[in-house]
């Protein structure tokens, strides 16, 4: 019978969850899936990777009881994984501190150190934990490994990870962490595969999706990243600000704007929503649109990720490649060809061609920096992380064996 790690992302409103089959050194996705509307009646969908649509259905509501919707999806994965038995559940945890800088497996003392981060994302923190806890009573067997978003960057500098602020606030937490690092580590794993020389060298990697970012990359590993304390910060995104002025927030809160506002302004309101004044926080809608707001908020979006390109070859002293990445990076010619352009003083030039082809190499042959696409899969890199936390805990007689099943 073949082992199977699920993945679980769960956010506010939806959890998308995803299996992988665990071969020895690569997995293979078998099916994918979410479940939205968790506090009606929960809208259950699943296809297997070549798209076939295998649940499309509505559960009785559970009063957002996730526990119980995670006992459904365990009960419905027994009837529909033939032949595979689940190995463990692996969860994408946004935040992972200064102390977890690698995968772990949750036991009943790393959910409460994972909880002490709560205050640091509020908005993604307890989502994660909540799915960790309702998994562990609805399949209290099952071992489960907390995967972070933060981990990948933890190697920054001193000066990557500071903010000008007194030193006591840097020790309290208030310092730039970095985020899609689950993203990042897999661009990293593949360019090691595909492009092995390029992989070794200076690579600033564009995660463009509706969060977006940047990662300088030096032979793999993260020397700077765009976002910082929250996934606030760096570029623009569908519907976040991206770096902005700190003393616009002050303002905001002298004008008597509450938290609860300020917080849904920056997060949900602005962006390319926000700029192009209500039209979308869709890239596909913007591009599609013909009105003036539009064209601005991709202007600003391009312009924003430009200067910031320039600013992760800075930190990387040059650069060798450029990397496209996630919705807009994997599936925009245009987008690609304008950030291209804006960076031809880097030495990147797209080849059309190969850029309306979309995948691997589409720089032109006298490019002096190569530019990429590589499609990104964050789940496959939790259920890597996963396998490999199985293995590392199994060998440690540190660790309880009980202790993984009872969080
Ligand atoms: P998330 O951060 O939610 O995972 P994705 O990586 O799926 O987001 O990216 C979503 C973004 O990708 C959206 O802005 C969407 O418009 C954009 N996108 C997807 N396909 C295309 C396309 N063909 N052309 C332009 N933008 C696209």
């Amino acid at each position: 019978m073949d082992d199977a790690i699920l993945v679980i992302n769960a956010g506010s409103s939806s959890v998308k969850f995803a299996v992988a089959e665990a071969g020895d050194h690569a997995v293979t996705t078998l099916v994918k899936g979410k479940l939205t509307r968790l506090d009606q009646a929960p809208h259950f969908t699943a296809t297997t990777d070549a798209g076939e649509v295998v649940a499309d259905t509505f559960w009785e509501p559970t009063g957002g009881r996730q526990e119980i919707l995670f006992g459904k999806l365990v009960d419905w994965l027994d009837h529909h994984l033939d032949g595979h038995t689940l190995l463990a559940a692996g969860h994408r945890v946004v935040h992972g501190g200064t102390r977890f800088t690698a995968p772990v497996v949750v036991t009943p003392r790393v959910l409460d150190d994972l909880a002490d981060l709560i205050p640091l994302a509020p908005l993604h923190q307890p989502h994660n934990l909540e799915a960790i806890r309702a998994m562990a009573a609805a399949h209290p067997h099952l071992p489960q490994v907390a995967c972070f978003d933060t981990a990948f960057h933890a190697g920054h500098s001193d000066a990557a990870m500071r903010f000008a602020l007194p030193r006591a606030l840097h020790e309290d937490g208030v310092r730039r962490y970095g985020f899609h690092g689950l993203s990042y580590e897999f661009i990293a794993r593949q360019m090691a595969r595909v492009a092995p020389d390029l992989a070794r060298g200076r690579v600033v990697v564009a995660h463009l999706g509706n969060g977006a970012s940047l990662c300088a990359m030096f032979n793999g590993r993260s020397v700077d990243s765009t976002m910082g304390f929250t996934a606030l910060d760096g570029l623009p995104m569908g519907t976040r600000t991206g770096s902005i002025d700190a003393g616009v927030i002050l303002y905001l809160l002298d004008q008597g704007m509450g938290h609860e506002t300020l917080q849904h302004l920056l997060y949900e309101q602005s962006g390319l929503l926000g700029l192009s004044g209500g039209i979308g926080s869709d890239m596909r809608t913007l591009l599609g649109s013909g009105r003036l707001e539009a064209a601005q908020a991709v202007d600003y979006f391009v312009y924003r990720t430009v200067r910031d390109i320039g600013a992760m070859a800075a930190c990387l002293g040059g650069l060798d490649g450029l990397v496209f990445t996630a919705g807009i990076g994997e599936r925009s010619a245009e987008i690609r060809a304008r950030i291209g352009r804006g960076c031809a003083w880097l030495g990147i030039d797209i080849d059309p061609v190969a850029n309306a082809r979309g995948t691997g190499c589409i720089s032109g042959a006298m490019s002096r920096a190569a530019a990429w696409v590589i499609p990104t899969d964050e789940e496959q890199m939790i259920a890597l992380h996963a396998i490999e936390a199985l293995k590392t805990a199994a060998s440690d007689d540190r660790i309880s064996k009980e202790e993984f099943f009872h969080v």
